[in-house]
């Protein structure tokens, strides 16, 4: 194309049709026309792929929320009592109940451990609690029906620390300001302390800089927990739900998380979820034993764990039967 360009316009200059200034256009022209038209056949061979993943963020978009919003979310108000009656959650409409009529009260301040096997339906439980499954049945928050609030003021008020926090790719202080944005380095190291972090923070190579998340340092099960202990603790709830907080980390590590978790739950409402208490019993005042997605018994802990020494002791008897 160039030497074609060079040779056309060299004629049209000895004609006198095209003046010099033109000729290096033209054939700069040519170069640049390439430059454009290159990565058409990359992009044609990557056509199959991208329409594909159109596809799935098109349908994601599509998708209605399994939640709808009020139109006049209730004034957050009333305290943060939580009171569940006959609440029943299932993922399809003609699917089982994953929640079949749980009751369950949680008056502001009172800890209380959920217990069951896989499959209870203590996660469904968090999923209506913090709004993100709609329920039959009904949960008060503060006096109001939940479905009145709006999904965001129920989670600033109902703080989850999941079992397998996730970390974004972001520095640790982004990671953790999600909880409040306005946080100060004070802040964030205070309850980075309470979370039993400020070794962590300490051994980082640049501190709350440092990239943490898919591309960042390594961060272990517990350290991550640790992390989602102190967005927790920055975000301040009335009510901090727990799940799973111990449960396949080692021995060192939990103690260390026990101190987290402690801390975390001075001054709120508690909701820990779990298949196994462990030492965490020491931190709960209540125990409700979940199955089959229901709450079969609701007791004092010393009460739950003479039962459960006692069913060890006769292994053919479990609580759950
Ligand atoms: P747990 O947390 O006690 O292990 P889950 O709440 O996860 O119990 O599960 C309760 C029931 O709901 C189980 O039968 C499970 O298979 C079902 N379930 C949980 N999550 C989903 C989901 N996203 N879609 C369909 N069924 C689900």
């Amino acid at each position: 194309s160039v030497v074609c360009a060079l040779l056309i316009g060299l004629m049209a200059l000895r004609e006198g049709t095209l003046a010099a200034p033109d000729l290096t256009l033209l054939v700069l022209l040519a170069l640049a026309a390439f430059e454009a038209i290159a990565p058409l056949p990359e992009a044609w061979a990557q056509l199959g792929a991208t329409l594909a993943c159109a596809h799935r963020v098109f349908a994601l978009a599509d998708t209605p929320a399994p939640v709808v919003e009020p139109l006049m979310p209730s004034p957050t108000v009333g305290g943060a009592a939580l009171f569940l009656r006959q609440l029943r959650l299932r993922y399809h409409p003609k699917g089982p109940w994953a929640l079949d009529g749980v009751d369950l009260d949680l008056p502001q301040g009172r800890r209380l451990a959920v217990v069951g096997p896989s499959g209870a339906g203590k996660s469904s439980l968090v999923g209506a609690l913090t709004r993100l499954y709609p329920y039959q049945g009904s949960i008060t928050l503060g006096g109001t029906p939940l479905q009145a609030w709006h999904g965001d003021d129920v989670r600033a008020h109902i703080a989850v620390v999941e079992q397998q926090p996730y970390l974004f790719d972001a520095s640790l202080r982004e990671n953790l300001r999600l909880a409040c944005p306005d946080a100060t380095d004070e802040q964030i190291l205070r309850v980075a302390g309470l979370a039993q972090l400020q070794d962590y923070v300490a051994s980082l190579p640049q501190g709350l800089d440092t990239w943490v998340g898919e591309n960042g340092v390594r961060v272990s099960g517990g350290e991550a927990r640790r992390i989602a202990i102190a967005r927790a603790l920055l975000a301040n709830p009335p009510i901090l739900v727990l799940d799973e907080p111990t449960e396949g980390l080692d021995a060192g590590t939990v103690a260390q998380l026990y101190k987290a978790v402690a801390a975390a739950m001075q001054g709120r409402s508690v909701l820990l979820i779990t298949h196994r208490l462990g030492a965490l019993a020491t931190l709960v005042d209540d125990v409700a034993v979940m199955a089959q997605g229901r709450i079969v018994e609701c007791v004092a802990t010393e009460t739950y764990l003479d039962r459960v020494a006692a069913s060890d002791a006769r292994p053919a008897l479990t609580l759950a039967s």
